[in-house]
């Protein structure tokens, strides 16, 4: 990882830890998309925990990075789970992110668990979203709801949930649009859509999971950011991992928003969404 790459040249280049080495460091942490604040919080962390340990050589520095960085992680909560009961998603994010291909990814993997899935196309404003989500239910063997383009998507998800009981589905994942330009559309529309949800489907878990697409860095922790602002986001899928070498953003997110890193999109095949694990992905950044 190129991430291993940056931290690894300012730990070879210093013998002693000293402001240099510091000032290097935080430079390889913004390089490899850590992002500005959480790279002070770690750094601030790490400077505590050197002085508490008394460390001196780069190397036991390095361990106690990594505890670092892990510790800005620990916003850990339970991800739906296959062996839970029902489920609801609503999952948004700006078009191109990959949140169609992350629906279906997951819409297969649920239903291979055993489960019954059903998709809500309720990003209304595209047509031809509608039509890949399709194609995506279909290979799952998933039911799906739709409504012709421009419908409105209240009407997609009130069907959804009213089929959803009427079927005894276990999981509806709801595609929604995601257009940011107007953001008090955009809180009008997911809150009306959650009103819906949470009348119908009131003893089901909801989660509210925003699509970013990795490779696009900081800007997409601005996106989490702005997301979380008009709804309440319980969780992130990083699409195109494999697409990046820096893979800090699911650092910054967790450590910036507090949000839980879910998923994580390896590749546009069906089996390329892997369950997040922040202990594993901190290890991967410096293997
Ligand atoms: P949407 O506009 O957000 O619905 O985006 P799509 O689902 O249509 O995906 C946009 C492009 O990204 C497609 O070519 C997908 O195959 C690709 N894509 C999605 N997820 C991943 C991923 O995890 N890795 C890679 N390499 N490509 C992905």
């Amino acid at each position: 990882m190129i991430f291993k790459k940056f931290v690894d040249s300012v730990f070879s280049a210093f013998s002693k830890i000293d402001e240099e080495f510091y000032e290097e460091l935080e430079e390889a942490l913004i390089m490899g998309d850590i992002g500005v604040e959480a790279t002070d919080t770690i750094l601030e962390e790490l400077r505590n925990k050197v002085k508490e340990a008394r460390v001196t050589t780069p190397e036991d520095c390095k361990k106690l990075l990594k505890e670092s960085i892990k510790e800005q992680m620990e916003v850990r909560d339970d991800a739906y789970d296959f062996e839970e009961g029902r489920a609801v998603l609503l999952v948004i994010g700006v078009n191109g992110v990959g949140k169609t291909t992350t629906i279906g990814k997951l819409a297969s993997q649920y239903k291979d668990a055993g489960k019954k899935v059903l998709l809500a196309a309720a990003d209304t404003f595209r047509a031809a979203a509608t039509e890949q989500l399709k194609t995506w239910a279909e290979r799952a063997g998933a039911g799906m709801i739709s409504a012709a383009e421009g419908a409105d998507p209240g009407s997609v998800i009130f069907d959804a949930v009213s089929a959803a009981k009427a079927r005894g589905v276990d999981v509806l994942i709801c595609d929604t649009a995601g257009r940011l330009h107007n953001k008090r559309g955009l809180m009008d529309e997911l809150g009306k859509l959650n009103r819906i949800i949470d009348k119908e489907l009131a003893d089901v878990k909801k989660e509210t999971l925003v699509v970013l697409d990795a490779t696009t860095g900081q800007n997409a922790l601005a996106q989490a950011r702005e997301f979380s602002e008009v709804t309440d986001v319980t969780g992130v899928i990083l699409t195109k991992m494999d697409g990046t070498a820096k893979g800090g953003i699911a650092v910054a997110i967790e450590a910036e928003l507090h949000l839980p890193v879910k998923y994580i999109g390896v590749g546009e095949g069906v089996s390329d969404l892997k369950r997040f694990d922040a202990d594993d992905f901190v290890e991967r950044l410096f293997a």
